[in-house]
């Protein structure tokens, strides 16, 4: 980084000296922009939050009821100490935002997590020109190219087909903010019911209310026990799998959907039965036209495969540098990040369902949780 740069790296992230503000800090600060509600960009306990319209409910389901957020719409701008503010979709997860920065005449954008191809649960990415762009790089190696997801879907519906004709549960495993929801938007809800992991329930909810359309859901925890589950689909973080709230659904078929599902050992390694490509991160192809689409002379790359994208655009004559953050790609570290919280709550909660079903079997199923 240089002397005079809009923004700069300290231990609690990324600060704007001329708007006293930070980008996606990691502890809290008094004044926190937000680019989406991810755990690695979102942290608790800011004095206040600004983040896009579209992401505010998420973002306050995250980081909790008495968390002050205020909510900006895409492309409107505000003035912050002299700088000029205004948030564009990133097309990550609802409410994912590049944030643009303008001052004395300089432009950065801070893309946070970003992803090219158009999806049925947020608003799609728009390349924003710029002076200096911020990029992740978490699947930044040429071999991440991602197959369309219409033909993924088709590839989850056949799968899950195949699992109810010979008897079986299907467990679909991705994170619970963004994949989950994307994951069902593409499911086939004639093949049978659909059922979600407390965590990926309470955020169905918020999409709901953020007007996503979801097909039916409900919440696996309140089911009575010794149900059958043949035929059904689960969806629940990766976290869940091999536990023994999973293992209640058996004879079951588990997949998980990751960028990662790219390199074929990875399912191997984790006992899956089956893996699909999909990513809310930009592929390669993504990422390099991203960034030759904003403009950019300069630019700084975060978490992923830094090096080899840094040395990828010197090549292409673009002044590029490492910027390290604190911010996790998609996989274990996501899972765990985002995870843990809400799972050891989710649990907690269907504990409790399971001993009120044990209680009082036939009686009314407990709701889900709030
Ligand atoms: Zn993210
Ligand atoms: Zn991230």
């Amino acid at each position: 980084m240089r002397p005079g740069d809009l923004l700069r790296p300290t231990d609690v992230g990324l600060y704007c000296e001329a708007g006293d503000f930070y980008v996606d800090p990691w502890r809290p600060v008094p004044r926190a922009v937000v680019t989406h509600a991810h755990a690695d960009h979102a942290c608790w306990g800011c004095g206040r939050y600004l983040t896009s319209a579209e992401g505010a409910g998420v973002l306050q389901v995250r980081m909790g009821r008495e968390a002050v957020v205020d909510a900006l719409p895409y492309g409107e701008s505000l003035s912050i100490g002299g700088v000029r503010l205004s948030l564009h979709p990133a097309g990550h997860i609802l409410g994912s935002s590049q944030v643009r920065l303008e001052h004395r005449g300089e432009v950065w954008v801070v893309s946070g997590d970003y992803k090219v191809e158009p999806d049925a649960t947020c608003t799609p990415f728009e390349p924003v020109a710029c002076h200096v762009f911020v990029t992740e790089s978490t699947f930044g190696l040429p071999i991440y190219r991602w197959p369309s997801q219409a033909s993924v879907f088709d590839e989850v519906n056949a799968w899950w087909r195949a699992n109810r004709d010979a008897g079986k549960a299907s467990l679909l495993l991705g994170y619970a903010l963004g994949k989950s929801q994307r994951l069902l938007s593409g499911l086939d809800p004639e093949i049978g019911p659909i059922y979600c992991h407390g965590a990926v329930e309470k955020l169905n909810r918020a999409y709901r209310e953020g007007g996503v359309p979801l097909p039916e859901t409900s919440y696996a925890g309140a089911a009575v026990r010794g149900k059958s589950w043949a035929g059904a689909m689960i969806v629940a973080p990766p976290s869940a799998h091999g536990t023994p709230w999973a293992r209640k659904f058996a004879p079951l078929s588990a997949a998980v959907a990751s960028g990662w599902m790219t390199i074929r050992g990875t399912r191997r390694r984790k006992a899956l039965d089956r893996g699909f490509v999909l990513s809310d991160h930009v592929d390669w192809p993504g990422l390099t036209g991203s960034i030759a689409a904003t403009g950019a002379g300069r630019v700084l790359v975060t978490h992923g495969y830094t090096a080899v994208v840094v040395r990828h655009l010197r090549e292409q004559g673009l002044e590029a540098e490492v910027l390290a953050t604190r911010y996790e790609g998609e996989g274990d570290a996501q899972d765990r990040a985002e995870g843990e919280a809400l799972d050891a709550e989710a649990l907690e909660l269907e504990a409790v369902a399971d001993a009120e079903a044990d209680g009082e079997a036939g009686a009314d199923a407990p709701e889900a949780p709030g």
